[in-house]
């Protein structure tokens, strides 16, 4: 059940359910790191990576 963790883009709710229990929208899965605004060192990362790859 672990890494499963979803969140709904309309709210921002984390859940496990597939649909919001508070708008019923569809989640999508929680991703780890790669699209966290906040982890910033992800984002130096990602850019060392891309920029590494070219
Ligand atoms: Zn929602």
């Amino acid at each position: 059940m672990s890494g499963k963790i979803r969140r709904c883009g309309e709210d921002y709710t984390y859940n496990l359910s597939r649909s919001c229990p508070i708008c019923g929208r569809p989640t999508m899965i929680a991703h780890p790191a790669r699209f966290s605004v906040q982890d910033r060192f992800g984002a130096y990362r990602r850019m060392a990576k891309e920029g590494a790859a070219k």
